[in-house]
């Protein structure tokens, strides 16, 4: 290499599968110095099962076979759906929440009906994201990012994935299907916990560059 070239930017993997996950990850990372990839770029890489455990040990068991396989530094997320009327269910079980084979509009459905004759004001809820991170020397940080609102009576919006046509968000009067991409990821619980992430990340590269 050339003396003074600058040196090649060290790569970060975004060990997920669900490709609306990995474009609102790669969005908020994206001014960082890291090439960010998809797992789908790295040959022969694969995630383990998510547990019932609890997020950060799902997240965790995902950057740590996604850093193993790529040997760069890899970022994985796990989120959930707490349901104050439902003692925090489904939580870490959200993916999977009424059974399996279901469609995401069959799940908000399944929640709607068992959220049918509670209180109103206990359909209260939040997305909680779970973000860990693991570098292939072996250093490893967990942040989280939560964002509150409340459960609506009927779906609402056809933008998003997953319960945003059931999540409320009252600041902006809207559920999360109601908002462009764009609004969404200002406020969500993945865009805190992706900015908590963007600070350990930017420790990590700095320290790596100073002699
Ligand atoms: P996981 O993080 O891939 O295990 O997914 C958790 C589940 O929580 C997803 O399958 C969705 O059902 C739900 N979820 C997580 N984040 C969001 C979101 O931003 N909008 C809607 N649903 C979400």
């Amino acid at each position: 290499m050339a003396t003074g070239s600058s040196p090649a930017r060290a790569r970060l993997v975004i060990a997920t599968l669900n490709p609306d996950k990995a474009g609102e990850l790669a969005a908020l990372l994206g001014d960082l110095p890291l090439e960010v990839v998809g797992l789908a770029t790295i040959p022969g890489a694969a995630l383990p099962p998510e547990g019932d455990e609890s997020y950060a040990a799902n997240a965790l068991a995902k950057a740590r076979a996604a850093a193993r396989a790529s040997n760069s530094l890899a970022l994985a997320d796990d989120s959930g759906l707490e349901v104050d009327a439902l003692g925090g269910r489904p939580g870490v079980r959200s993916a999977r929440y009424g059974g399996s084979g279901l469609s995401d509009a069959d799940r908000c459905a399944a929640l709607i009906a068992e959220l049918k004759g509670m209180p109103s004001e206990r359909w209260t809820a939040r997305f909680r994201c779970v973000v860990a991170l693991v570098s292939p020397d072996g250093r490893e940080e967990v942040v989280e990012g939560v964002v509150e609102g409340i459960i609506t009576e009927a779906v609402r919006g056809t933008g998003g994935f997953g319960y945003d046509p059931v999540f409320f968000y009252p600041p902006l009067g809207r559920t999360f299907a109601e908002l462009d991409p764009a609004a969404k990821n200002r406020v969500s619980h993945r865009a805190r916990a992706a900015a908590a992430a963007r600070e350990v990340l930017k420790r990590w590269v700095s320290a790596a560059g100073r002699p």
